[in-house]
């Protein structure tokens, strides 16, 4: 993993490039972002950029020490995360005497904290007694979902590296790249906030049969309903598809949105191009209000699965409301 094949996060990577250049790197960086926007990526980069024996602001990934940022087993590279519930302060101390007695190769070491906000507070200030020691050359990464969950007195000493989700269309761009199959990469883009969180949904065994049965049911809904009925058992129910309802959820939810866009003979930004033959013809047969109602009531009824609602009944009631209007 180089800067050059990270995707998006242009501000950061400035930042973190800029401080290679001019050799001005900072003693400690917050990453503070959601899951699958790269933040664990762009610690390794950084830290191959910082031991390569070939580039300045960037990784070649061939050098022997690129390679072994890559394998896991750089001595200077050091990786806590948490133990069990939370980051203690037996493993921040283990990282001091680690640091303190090991000479370096290279003259820097590194150490990247995963989870960060989980460290206990004996841990944070352990740590924060580490970060105020101005003599050696470290570099710490907190990678976090949220840096305002750090102790202001770590966040005072660090620099924050804020990571933003993709926007939609570079994700979908990025993942068809990939080679990623079409069908599944506009749903799964649209449902997760990143792209290692699209990538698993796609790589999630059911997920491709929950589009097909969430098509299959709206298709059945809305002109031969009691099929509709026996598919839910069938296909959801008895099936491992019943613990994820509220994907299914989801991807109505952005079926109905495709069908509003179809009503209003918008075509550019549909979800489910593929399945546009049988889709305009039955967006055409109801008024654009109907499906934004149903868009309404699928948002609704998925509220209720997080109250532990019997998620049968919650499809049930979905489908009933489709059939009516
Ligand atoms: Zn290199």
């Amino acid at each position: 993993m180089s800067f050059q094949a990270i995707p998006g996060q242009a501000a950061a990577k400035r930042l973190l490039q800029n401080g290679l250049r001019q050799d001005r790197l900072s003693h400690a960086y917050i990453f503070s972002g959601p899951v699958g926007t790269g933040r664990s990526e762009m610690a390794l980069a950084l830290a191959k950029a910082i031991y390569c024996q070939n580039g300045i602001d960037d990784a070649c990934g061939e050098c022997l020490e690129c390679r072994k940022v890559e394998h896991g087993n750089h001595p200077d590279l050091h990786m806590v995360s948490p133990e069990g519930a939370s980051i203690k302060i037996e493993q921040i101390r283990e990282l001091q005497k680690e640091f303190a007695y090991r000479a370096t190769a290279s003259g820097t070491k590194i150490y990247v904290l995963y989870h960060a906000e989980k460290m206990t507070v004996q841990a944070a200030n352990s740590l924060l007694k580490f970060l105020e020691e101005p003599n050696s050359r470290v570099v710490a990464i907190l990678i976090t979902e949220n840096g305002n969950a750090l102790l202001p007195t770590i966040q005072s000493r660090s620099q924050w590296i804020q990571f933003t989700p993709m926007a939609r269309e570079q994700m979908v761009l990025t993942l068809l790249e990939e080679g990623l199959p079409a069908a599944l990469v506009g749903p799964a883009a649209h449902v997760t906030a990143g792209l290692q969180a699209a990538r698993d949904l796609i790589g999630a065994n059911w997920f491709a049969e929950m589009r097909t049965v969430m098509l299959q049911l709206a298709k059945e809904t809305l002109t031969r309903f009691p099929t509709s009925m026996i598919t839910v058992q069938q296909r959801i129910v008895k099936t491992e598809l019943a613990d994820h309802v509220s994907t299914l959820f989801d991807l109505l939810i952005l079926w109905f949105k495709d069908m509003v866009q179809l009503r209003l003979e918008r075509r550019d930004k549909l979800v489910y191009n593929d399945q546009l033959d049988w889709m305009s013809s039955l967006a055409l047969s109801r008024d654009v209000s109907i499906w934004v109602r149903m868009m309404e009531q699928a948002v609704d009824l998925q509220k209720r699965l997080r109250f532990n609602a019997n998620s049968q009944l919650v499809i049930e009631k979905m489908l009933v409301e489709m059939q009516g209007v």
